[in-house]
């Protein structure tokens, strides 16, 4: 029991420290600037932030807030999204038994890219290439590891109907109706199929209830116009969220009902 209680603190710790990372990839990759180099900076005032200021989740409430060099606000998404990675990590951990399994480092992996790419959908309205490109392959090799681990070969070609499964659909869908669905949507639904196999099925049919209720909800708030563009990517991740965490169970679930 402690045993648990200690690795789950290190997984959640290191789950904030990748989301301190999370954040600088939704700031720089639309720009196109390195992840690397320079260090980070405050974008109102430029002044580089010191190690001891810029340790995930503790640093914004010991700032109270507020850039240490200019006094700007500091953005809650900052915060937010280093506390969902730290979340979401420890949730993977939970899921896993809080046990040292081979799937462990490629679902961290995907929450990740899930964090990423949703946030920049948000703000941008894009998937970016940048992202996806390097990631689908990584992904792939990933679970192809997982799968010689296990001495499992059923479990890569899970992977790769899962890709299909994920991929081929949204393409179709983003060749035909161009405005309705993007071809970075389809990467994604490709990505998350890589670690999901067949439960990508489930991860759709959450995405696009997710989707049509948020889209209902903001066309009866009067928030967003019928024709106005709802980014996609933000369901598709939380679809792959709920496939990873519940789709067994939503399975077997399903199953007794017939
Ligand atoms: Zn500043």
């Amino acid at each position: 029991m402690l045993g648990k209680i200690y690795y789950g603190a290190v997984v959640f710790l290191f789950g904030l420290v990748v989301g301190s990372f999370d954040n600088v990839a939704i700031y720089r990759i639309p720009e196109g600037k390195s992840l690397w180099a320079p260090r980070s900076f405050c974008p109102h005032c430029k002044a580089t932030i010191a190690w001891y200021d810029n340790i995930p989740l503790l640093s914004y409430f010991l700032l109270q807030r507020r850039c240490r060099s200019c006094g700007e606000p500091i953005s809650a998404r900052y915060p937010l999204v280093e506390f969902l990675s730290g979340a979401l990590f420890l949730s993977v951990f939970a899921k896993l038994g809080f046990a040292w399994r081979a799937e462990l480092l490629p679902y961290l992996f995907m929450v990740t890219v899930l964090i990423i790419v949703s946030a920049i959908d948000l703000r941008e309205q894009v998937i970016p290439n940048r992202v996806m490109y390097p990631s689908i392959p990584l992904g792939l090799a990933a679970m192809g590891v997982v799968a010689l681990v296990r001495g499992d070969a059923g479990l890569f070609l899970r992977s790769l109907a899962g890709l299909a499964i994920g991929g081929v659909p949204l393409a179709l869908l983003a060749l035909c109706v161009p405005k309705g669905m993007g071809m970075g949507d389809a990467k994604l639904a490709a990505f998350t199929g890589v670690f999901l196999g067949y439960q990508q099925l489930t991860a759709f049919f959450f995405a696009f209830l997710l989707g049509s209720l948020v889209g209902i909800g903001l066309i009866v708030a009067g928030k967003k116009g019928r024709r106005s563009r709802i980014p996609f990517g933000p369901f598709l991740a939380c679809g792959a969220l709920v496939a990873l965490f519940f789709g067994s169970n939503l399975w077997r679930l399903y199953r007794s009902l017939l």
